[in-house]
Protein backbone atom coordinates (compact mmCIF):
# COMPACT_ATOMS: atom_id res chain seq x y z
CA UNK A 1 0.00 0.00 0.00
CA UNK A 2 1.14 3.72 -0.62
CA UNK A 3 2.25 5.93 2.15
CA UNK A 4 -1.11 7.63 2.49
CA UNK A 5 -2.84 4.43 2.68
CA UNK A 6 -1.01 3.09 5.54
CA UNK A 7 -1.24 6.57 6.96
CA UNK A 8 -5.34 6.09 6.18
CA UNK A 9 -5.51 3.19 7.80
CA UNK A 10 -3.97 4.40 11.30
CA UNK A 11 -7.13 6.76 11.68
CA UNK A 12 -9.07 5.06 14.19
CA UNK A 13 -13.00 5.05 14.74
CA UNK A 14 -14.12 4.76 18.25
CA UNK A 15 -18.07 4.39 18.61
CA UNK A 16 -20.37 6.63 21.40
CA UNK A 17 -17.55 8.99 21.62
CA UNK A 18 -18.15 11.89 22.99
CA UNK A 19 -21.80 10.67 23.07
CA UNK A 20 -24.02 7.50 22.60
CA UNK A 21 -24.86 6.87 18.85
CA UNK A 22 -21.54 9.19 17.41
CA UNK A 23 -19.25 7.13 15.59
CA UNK A 24 -15.78 9.77 16.43
CA UNK A 25 -12.41 9.51 14.31
CA UNK A 26 -9.51 9.17 15.98
CA UNK A 27 -6.32 10.87 14.20
CA UNK A 28 -3.89 10.40 16.88
CA UNK A 29 -2.15 7.56 15.70
CA UNK A 30 -2.00 8.56 12.79
CA UNK A 31 -0.08 12.12 14.53
CA UNK A 32 1.92 9.50 16.26
CA UNK A 33 3.71 7.60 13.30
CA UNK A 34 6.25 10.30 11.58
CA UNK A 35 5.95 8.83 7.86
CA UNK A 36 2.10 9.14 7.76
CA UNK A 37 2.19 12.85 9.59
CA UNK A 38 4.83 13.94 6.79
CA UNK A 39 3.04 12.13 4.24
CA UNK A 40 -0.68 13.79 5.39
CA UNK A 41 0.98 17.07 5.67
CA UNK A 42 2.61 17.10 2.24
CA UNK A 43 -1.02 16.01 0.90
CA UNK A 44 -2.65 18.56 2.24
CA UNK A 45 -0.18 21.14 1.14
CA UNK A 46 0.27 20.13 -2.23
CA UNK A 47 -2.24 21.57 -4.24
CA UNK A 48 -2.05 24.84 -3.15
CA UNK A 49 2.16 25.54 -3.10
CA UNK A 50 3.05 28.97 -3.52
CA UNK A 51 -0.84 30.42 -3.26
CA UNK A 52 -1.24 31.24 0.43
CA UNK A 53 1.17 33.67 2.71
CA UNK A 54 -0.34 32.14 6.38
CA UNK A 55 -1.47 28.65 7.10
CA UNK A 56 -4.54 29.45 10.09
CA UNK A 57 -5.65 26.54 12.11
CA UNK A 58 -8.75 25.95 13.96
CA UNK A 59 -9.06 24.79 17.18
CA UNK A 60 -8.29 22.02 18.56
CA UNK A 61 -6.93 19.50 16.87
CA UNK A 62 -6.61 21.86 13.47
CA UNK A 63 -3.38 23.16 15.39
CA UNK A 64 -2.13 19.91 15.43
CA UNK A 65 -1.81 20.03 11.45
CA UNK A 66 -1.08 24.03 10.84
CA UNK A 67 1.58 23.85 13.00
CA UNK A 68 3.09 21.28 11.27
CA UNK A 69 2.05 22.50 7.84
CA UNK A 70 3.21 26.41 8.43
CA UNK A 71 6.83 25.05 8.69
CA UNK A 72 6.88 22.06 6.07
CA UNK A 73 5.54 24.97 3.99
CA UNK A 74 7.73 27.45 5.18
CA UNK A 75 4.77 29.93 6.19
CA UNK A 76 3.56 31.59 9.64
CA UNK A 77 0.83 29.93 11.84
CA UNK A 78 -2.05 32.26 12.81
CA UNK A 79 -4.94 30.28 15.24
CA UNK A 80 -8.70 30.72 14.91
CA UNK A 81 -9.68 29.73 18.84
CA UNK A 82 -12.54 29.13 21.03
CA UNK A 83 -14.15 32.79 22.16
CA UNK A 84 -12.01 34.21 24.90
CA UNK A 85 -8.73 32.79 24.46
CA UNK A 86 -7.05 35.73 22.85
CA UNK A 87 -5.53 37.77 24.68
CA UNK A 88 -5.23 40.67 22.03
CA UNK A 89 -8.52 42.32 20.19
CA UNK A 90 -10.42 39.56 18.17
CA UNK A 91 -12.76 39.50 15.78
CA UNK A 92 -15.40 36.80 16.32
CA UNK A 93 -17.78 34.83 14.42
CA UNK A 94 -20.40 32.59 16.07
CA UNK A 95 -22.31 29.19 14.41
CA UNK A 96 -24.80 26.77 14.54
CA UNK A 97 -24.24 23.13 16.01
CA UNK A 98 -26.63 20.43 16.06
CA UNK A 99 -27.21 21.32 19.67
CA UNK A 100 -26.62 25.12 20.47
CA UNK A 101 -23.86 27.76 19.47
CA UNK A 102 -19.95 28.18 19.00
CA UNK A 103 -17.96 30.76 18.98
CA UNK A 104 -14.30 31.26 17.28
CA UNK A 105 -12.19 34.20 17.19
CA UNK A 106 -9.24 35.28 15.38
CA UNK A 107 -6.90 38.57 15.71
CA UNK A 108 -7.52 41.11 13.98
CA UNK A 109 -4.29 42.33 13.26
CA UNK A 110 -3.77 40.42 9.54
CA UNK A 111 -2.92 42.15 6.86
CA UNK A 112 -5.05 43.34 3.82
CA UNK A 113 -5.17 40.77 1.50
CA UNK A 114 -3.26 38.34 3.10
CA UNK A 115 -3.60 34.56 0.96
CA UNK A 116 -4.62 32.17 4.09
CA UNK A 117 -4.99 28.40 4.09
CA UNK A 118 -7.74 27.09 6.68
CA UNK A 119 -6.88 23.91 7.96
CA UNK A 120 -8.72 21.13 10.24
CA UNK A 121 -8.90 17.51 11.11
CA UNK A 122 -11.93 16.85 10.31
CA UNK A 123 -14.88 18.44 7.90
CA UNK A 124 -18.42 16.95 9.03
CA UNK A 125 -21.37 19.45 8.89
CA UNK A 126 -19.10 22.15 7.64
CA UNK A 127 -20.62 24.66 9.90
CA UNK A 128 -16.89 25.40 11.72
CA UNK A 129 -14.46 25.92 8.17
CA UNK A 130 -17.79 28.10 7.03
CA UNK A 131 -17.70 30.44 10.25
CA UNK A 132 -13.64 30.07 9.85
CA UNK A 133 -13.40 31.58 6.34
CA UNK A 134 -15.87 34.44 7.60
CA UNK A 135 -13.74 35.28 10.25
CA UNK A 136 -10.76 35.68 7.81
CA UNK A 137 -13.03 37.67 5.56
CA UNK A 138 -14.35 40.01 7.80
CA UNK A 139 -10.61 40.80 8.56
CA UNK A 140 -9.83 41.24 5.40
CA UNK A 141 -7.71 38.40 4.70
CA UNK A 142 -8.64 36.12 1.67
CA UNK A 143 -8.84 32.22 2.27
CA UNK A 144 -7.23 30.55 -0.55
CA UNK A 145 -7.39 27.39 0.37
CA UNK A 146 -9.11 25.09 2.73
CA UNK A 147 -8.24 21.30 3.42
CA UNK A 148 -8.93 19.01 5.91
CA UNK A 149 -7.51 15.44 7.07
CA UNK A 150 -10.70 13.86 6.33
CA UNK A 151 -14.05 14.40 5.30
CA UNK A 152 -17.56 12.98 6.49
CA UNK A 153 -18.82 12.74 3.10
CA UNK A 154 -22.73 11.78 4.40
CA UNK A 155 -22.76 15.11 6.59
CA UNK A 156 -22.94 17.09 3.27
CA UNK A 157 -20.38 20.01 4.61
CA UNK A 158 -18.63 20.04 1.56
CA UNK A 159 -21.52 21.64 0.04
CA UNK A 160 -21.74 24.22 2.55
CA UNK A 161 -18.58 24.82 1.41
CA UNK A 162 -19.33 25.36 -1.90
CA UNK A 163 -17.37 21.92 -2.98
CA UNK A 164 -14.16 24.31 -2.66
CA UNK A 165 -12.01 21.70 -0.02
CA UNK A 166 -9.72 19.41 -0.14
CA UNK A 167 -9.81 16.63 1.36
CA UNK A 168 -6.83 14.20 1.90
CA UNK A 169 -9.49 10.93 3.35
CA UNK A 170 -13.10 10.16 3.53
CA UNK A 171 -15.28 8.26 5.08
P1 LIG B 1 -18.43 20.58 11.59
O1 LIG B 1 -18.43 22.00 12.03
O2 LIG B 1 -17.92 20.37 10.20
O3 LIG B 1 -19.76 19.89 11.83
O4 LIG B 1 -17.48 19.81 12.58
C1 LIG B 1 -16.12 19.87 12.41
C2 LIG B 1 -15.43 20.12 13.71
O5 LIG B 1 -15.80 19.16 14.68
C3 LIG B 1 -13.93 20.01 13.52
O6 LIG B 1 -13.31 21.10 14.20
C4 LIG B 1 -13.56 18.69 14.11
O7 LIG B 1 -12.39 18.78 14.90
C5 LIG B 1 -14.75 18.28 14.97
N1 LIG B 1 -15.23 16.92 14.68
C6 LIG B 1 -16.47 16.55 14.32
N2 LIG B 1 -16.56 15.21 14.20
C7 LIG B 1 -15.33 14.74 14.46
C8 LIG B 1 -14.78 13.40 14.48
O8 LIG B 1 -15.42 12.37 14.25
N3 LIG B 1 -13.45 13.32 14.77
C9 LIG B 1 -12.70 14.42 15.03
N4 LIG B 1 -11.39 14.24 15.27
N5 LIG B 1 -13.18 15.67 15.02
C10 LIG B 1 -14.49 15.81 14.76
Amino acid sequence: ASALSRAESLIGSIPDYPEPGVMFRDITPLLADAEALRVTIEALLEPFAGRFDVVAGIEARGFLLAGAAAVAAGVGLVPIRKAGKLPRPAASVSYALEYGTAEIEMHDDIADGTRVLLLDDVLATGGTLEAGRALVARLGGEVTGTAVLLEIDALGGRHVLGGDVHSIFHV
